[in-house]
């Protein structure tokens, strides 16, 4: 009896957990139905978790929801940079992060995009510094780009933009991936591995601070290689997107003196497949809630209106010319 009673129960919510997920799936059908014909999806291609391309492009995707009629937004993670400009290209993205060198060799079809240009491809605006920090544990004794010789350096994530940073500021101390082991990882694998010690340093070309970079540094003493001046402009003589800045001393938990670095700018890309009216009104969602972008990360802070032409590198959308046109 007592039997049949725990069978008649279990049968009872077998039925109820079927009924539930077959009107859950009808729901969901008619929704879609529902939606209007004209929505838009607006997919942006952002990085890892651990960089900053990722927050931001939340932010974005929330202002573009909130203040575009008919938009659907959403940021995806990817590979980065040059990940991002082939989802451009093949139109599984609309919106993409992506650094300003990558965007002019995509665009005219030099480096790694050498008889692959890539037509079509606009830009938004430029954002923000994304600086090549190279980052080792300070127990490794590594004090400099030389001493990465014969090591294990994460050079970021295959289609990443700070993967051909890597190799071209090594390049510029003379030093190839035959003479390190490289590793593809990205940030937040190269700051597991780092703190696992599986690899020596990683180079990470982010806006700084970087949560990567944090958290490897609330556990290890780190150390942050100096990109020294006169290397700095021999590699800008032969990569002119390069520009030199310095990592402030306390950017890390204890990190006691500036470094000096370089940087690239951080941009957000389109193609010429986006109306003008879609990109203008992107743009001035963006523009017009820069409070929310800035609550998603620090290096928020430094995206304005008037800078936002400052280092692009490829046409600008029509759209995004008449937003910033208007006065
Ligand atoms: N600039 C990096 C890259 O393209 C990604 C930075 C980030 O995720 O914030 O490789």
């Amino acid at each position: 009896m007592l039997k049949i009673r725990k069978l008649l129960v279990v049968l009872a919510i077998v039925s109820m957990v079927a009924a539930l997920a077959a009107g859950c799936g009808g729901k969901k059908e008619g929704d879609q139905k529902a939606a209007p014909e004209s929505k838009k999806f607006v997919n942006i291609a952002t990085g890892g978790t651990a960089g900053v391309y990722y927050p931001l492009g939340g932010a974005m995707a929330e202002i573009l929801n909130k203040n575009v009629t008919g938009v659907n937004a959403t940021a995806q993670t990817t590979g980065a940079s040059v990940a991002n400009v082939s989802a451009l290209k093949d139109g599984s993205v609309q919106v993409a992060f992506v650094q300003n060198d990558i965007a002019f060799y995509a665009a005219n079809g030099t480096e790694m995009y050498k008889d692959k240009k890539v037509e079509g491809i606009k830009g938004l605006s430029t954002l923000y510094p994304e600086t090549i920090q190279i980052v080792a544990l300070e127990k490794s004794n590594i004090k400099d780009i030389a001493g990465l010789k014969g090591k294990r350096v994460a050079v970021g994530a295959a289609g990443s933009g700070t993967e051909a940073n890597a190799r071209q500021i090594l390049e510029a101390f003379g030093i190839t991936y035959n003479d390190i082991k490289p590793q593809y990882l990205s940030f937040a694998e190269a700051a597991n591995n780092l703190k696992d010690g599986n690899i020596d340093a990683a180079f990470v070309t982010a806006g700084h601070p970087t949560a990567a970079i944090q958290d490897i540094a609330a556990q290890h003493k780190i150390s942050l290689l100096p990109v020294a001046a006169d290397s700095a402009d021999k590699l800008i003589k032969q990569y002119p997107f390069y520009t030199k800045l310095s990592i402030p001393a306390g950017t890390y938990p204890n990190q006691d003196s500036e470094v000096a670095a370089v940087a690239v700018m951080a941009m957000l890309a389109v193609t010429d497949k986006m109306d003008d009216q879609m990109a203008y009104d992107i743009t001035k969602a963006i523009y017009g809630n820069l409070d929310r972008i800035a609550a998603a990360h620090a290096v928020g802070k430094s995206i304005k209106k008037e800078s936002a032409k400052n280092g692009m590198s490829i046409p600008l959308h029509p759209g995004a010319e008449k937003y910033f046109n208007e006065k």
